[in-house]
């Protein structure tokens, strides 16, 4: 089984419209492929897929405090101790504690001189396991201000993986986070290959070198998209020598189609919507791209 995971140097690149379509592309493989998305912090991927929930689980990460009024004699000393500023004091003299402060460290629980303070675990997020017309589909969403993205990103990829083992798939295709962090770091390491897309700006080269050196880091096969390269050629070909540069191969340069707005409004891939053999359409630029990419996967 391949794992491909699809990431760029920031948002809005048009990532996870090529991931859509690779996962339309897949689908037709023997024991088709199976879908994650792994931005969880701004999951969009069910956009297009349009996932059916199965299965639906809670993630859970580190623990949290949480003050029981009725027991608490409202010393302060929770307070004194919590070097976050977790635990706020009420005008009306009640303690409480702020839980996107609260860092989980235990201070106060061990502190608290009439064991006022509950310690369960932290709700961070869910994750689910969908059918899409695709096939199977594992996505997951970060609560706002929760931690831990990386964890949720590696469980995600692990649940990916056992599918695609239970299937026979020979395919998982991963839309990765953006950036160059902890999450895109779960993302990537272990992977057979990683598609890197950026568009042809001066910020896109930045964001591509640091992306490169990342893949290089972790020795990862890594590959090139750039997508609107049209928009400024010179730009594209300034990101094209950097990555010959850095061995990183240029499969694709596409060009700016407002086709990829069009099929995303009406919850498609670009290659569901826009049927066409013109070779300088978005769907065969896209199509090709697949392909290269498929022989260099093995998949
Ligand atoms: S667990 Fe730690 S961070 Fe959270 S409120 Fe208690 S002392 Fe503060
Ligand atoms: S240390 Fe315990 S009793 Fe004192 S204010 Fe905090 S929770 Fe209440």
């Amino acid at each position: 089984m391949k794992e491909l995971i699809v990431i760029s140097g920031k948002g809005g690149t048009g990532k996870t419209s090529l991931t859509a379509a690779f996962c339309h592309l897949a689908s037709k493989l023997a024991h088709g492929c199976v879908c994650a998305d792994c931005d969880v912090d701004a999951a969009d991927l069910h956009l297009i897929l349009s996932p059916e929930v199965e299965q639906s689980q809670t993630f859970t990460s580190g623990h949290e405090a949480t003050i029981r009024q009725e027991d608490c004699t409202a010393c302060g000393l929770c307070k004194e101790y919590c070097t976050f500023d977790a635990i706020i004091q009420e005008q009306d003299g009640t303690f409480r504690v702020d839980p996107y402060a609260c860092e989980g460290c235990k201070v106060c629980v061990e502190f608290c001189p009439v064991q006022a303070i509950d310690f369960p675990s932290a709700e961070c997020g869910i994750w689910n396991i969908s059918t899409t017309r695709f096939g199977k589909m594992v996505h997951a969403r970060l609560h706002i201000g929760a931690e831990n993205s990386g964890k949720l990103v590696s469980l995600v990829r692990q649940q990916a993986r056992e599918i695609a083992a239970q299937q026979g798939a020979k395919l998982v295709i991963v839309d990765g986070p953006p950036g160059i962090g902890c999450p895109v770091i779960a993302s990537i390491t272990g992977a057979d290959a990683v598609l890197i897309v950026t568009e042809p700006s001066v910020s896109g080269l930045h964001d591509f070198e640091r992306v490169a050196q990342l893949c290089r880091h972790f020795n990862i096969p890594a590959y090139l998209c750039i997508n609107k390269y049209d928009i400024n050629p010179a730009q594209g070909d300034a990101i094209s020598t950097l990555a010959e540069q850095r061995n990183i191969p240029t499969l694709a340069r596409i060009n700016h189609d407002h086709a990829f707005t069009a099929a995303q409004i009406e919850r498609k891939t670009i290659t569901e919507y826009l049927r066409t053999d013109a070779a300088d359409s978005a769907t065969s630029q896209v199509r090709a791209l697949w392909e290269t990419l498929s022989q260099h996967l093995n998949a």
